[in-house]
């Protein structure tokens, strides 16, 4: 599948170096090959070592050929961190179908969203991670037409059905290919799509791997969902694969567990979202634990304060990197080399130097430098659009192909990045990210609410707490009938509300809308 690129832009980036001609199915042989035997990925069932990890995704991919799954075809990928996660997304890679990437918290209303918009054909998924069974998501996705042979539990796959050797599309996978689609922070029902090719994404790997100073002997402790960019290949898991490294992935981000892990494994480096950094902090300061090996944490997804990024610095005594970046593809991070202060006041700098940045102002037009503005950025592994969306394409990326971030931020002389709010409209409630006016919609639905707004509302654990603003008809709902209504709608359980407030009447802005800043400010 192609993605909806500027092929001349394309060629011009491989030709002056700022992407590869490779894809990614090219770097999982070559890691096979030279990697071989050493362990790539571990979990909490088991362990694969390079030359596995290559042959049990051939297995499976002649296997999902079995079930009818061909190039170009869609497929449903919902699994927790594991092996089986990679092990399927390079499988459906070899038979060059595409994965899009669902978390393991999203439900019904989420895969159904998806669905809409994709037109799956198969849905990977486990049969129950901590008390939830998945198999209710699997029933909706037939029950919208998805074929039920294509509904595949892979944690109840027997080892012999693997064993088909698939024939394998005649043509190779190219590097302007789409090797998956991600989803967009901005989550709506009707999710908009990232398409990331094999070039882009490789790039994204490896120049991530090289600039964190991975090696071979790297121990990285996947906590943040593997379907999150930034898990993913920030450098990630796949970064970490990329310099022959070993993975160790934690199904639910459980602080006791990661502290266990970070000796147990001797882990060297680790991506947290700032909820766990908080998480961790309080953790260390009462239990006095150190992690020895530790040389690298990253901490990104959402605003990390400087106070804690000290304070994490502080306990851990290792490298600290904020790491700002989308789905969509910039990445902007703090070098070792940094000073100090930089390292810790902002997100850094972008990662290609073909990465072109304009900072915004509500006119148009480029703000003074160290000013505040929205972002828009163009580069080689930024996409130039959504996968089939030309009406959010045309409002998201200009006639130059820069794409409009929502994100408000500052550049310093030095180019280095710090974000101060959004332009857009998104709760991020521990880097998770969601539109407020789809559950408003749906609120409003209920016979019981007459008006409701859905607040980020600042907090120092989450971010953004989330709160529900309700005018309600007569008596009002409790957080737990909420919840419980969401519920109902299979709604993904982060979107639930933190705390609902009942008001008599919500307050408005001089144009009438309602006043949100107000609502944040009054109960923050
Ligand atoms: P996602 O596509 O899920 O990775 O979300 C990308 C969005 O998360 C960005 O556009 C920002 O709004 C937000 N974000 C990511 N990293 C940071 C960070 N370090 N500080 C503040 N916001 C961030």
């Amino acid at each position: 599948m192609k993605p909806h690129i500027d092929p001349a832009a394309f060629e011009q980036y491989l030709k002056c170096g700022a992407l590869p001609a490779t894809t990614l199915l090219d770097c999982l042989a070559q890691w096979a090959r030279e990697y071989g035997d050493r362990l790539a990925l571990q979990d909490d069932q088991g362990e694969l070592s390079y030359r596995q990890l290559d042959l049990r995704s051939t297995a499976l991919a002649g296997f999902l050929q079995s079930r009818g799954l061909g190039a170009e075809d869609k497929v449903i990928l919902q699994l927790p961190n594991g092996c089986g996660f990679f092990i399927a997304l390079f499988a459906v890679m070899k038979l060059q179908a595409v994965a899009i990437l669902a978390l393991p918290g999203h439900r019904q209303y989420e895969l159904l969203g998806l669905q809409e918009a994709a037109q799956a054909t198969m849905y990977i998924t486990c049969s129950q991670l901590a008390d939830f069974r998945y198999e209710v998501l699997a029933q909706a996705l037939v029950d919208q037409g998805m074929p039920r042979n294509g509904v595949v539990y892979l944690d109840v796959l027997g080892d012999d059905a693997w064993d088909a050797c698939p024939q394998l599309p005649a043509r190779p996978a190219a590097p302007d290919d789409v090797a998956f689609l991600l989803l967009s922070g901005g989550t709506t029902q009707v999710p908009k799509l990232i398409p990331r090719t094999h070039a882009d994404y490789t790039y994204n790997i490896t120049a991530m791997a090289e600039a964190c100073g991975l090696h071979a002997h790297s121990r990285y402790l996947c906590v943040v969902p593997a379907a999150h960019n930034f898990a993913l290949g920030c450098p990630g898991v796949l970064g970490v694969l990329s310099a022959g490294g070993l993975v160790h992935l934690l199904p639910q981000p459980d602080i006791m567990r990661l502290c266990e892990l970070m000796n147990e494994q001797r882990i060297t480096v680790t991506s947290l979202v700032p909820s766990i950094a908080e998480l961790l902090i309080e953790y260390l300061e009462f239990s006095g634990m150190s992690f020895s090996a530790l040389e690298l944490v990253q901490v990104g997804a959402a605003r990390f304060s400087k106070e804690s990024a000290r304070r994490l610095k502080q306990l851990l005594g290792c490298e600290l990197q904020h790491i700002y970046g989308m789905a969509e593809g910039l990445l902007c991070f703090n070098r070792a080399e940094d000073p100090e202060q930089a390292k810790v006041d902002t997100q850094g700098r972008p990662l290609s130097s073909f990465d072109e940045i304009r900072v915004v102002g509500e006119d148009g037009q480029q703000v003074a430098r160290g000013d505040v503005g929205e972002l828009h950025v163009r580069g080689p592994y930024t996409i130039r659009g959504y996968h089939a969306r030309p009406e959010i394409n045309e409002a998201a990326f200009d006639a130059e192909g820069f794409y409009h971030s929502g994100d408000l931020v500052r550049v310093d002389e030095a180019g280095n990045v710090t974000v101060v709010g959004r332009v857009k409209e998104q709760i991020n409630r521990a880097g998770e990210k969601y539109s407020p006016s789809d559950i408003e919609k749906l609120m409003v639905d209920w016979a019981r609410i007459g008006e409701c707004a859905v607040v980020g509302v600042e907090d120092r654990q989450l971010g953004e707490r989330v709160v529900y603003f309700i005018r309600p008809i007569g008596p009002g709902p409790s957080r737990r009938e909420v919840c419980e209504y969401l519920k109902e709608l299979g709604l993904a359980d982060f979107k639930y509300p933190d705390a609902v407030v009942l008001l008599e009447q919500l307050p408005l802005t001089a144009v009438g809308k309602i006043d949100k800043k107000r609502l944040a400010l009054e109960h923050a």
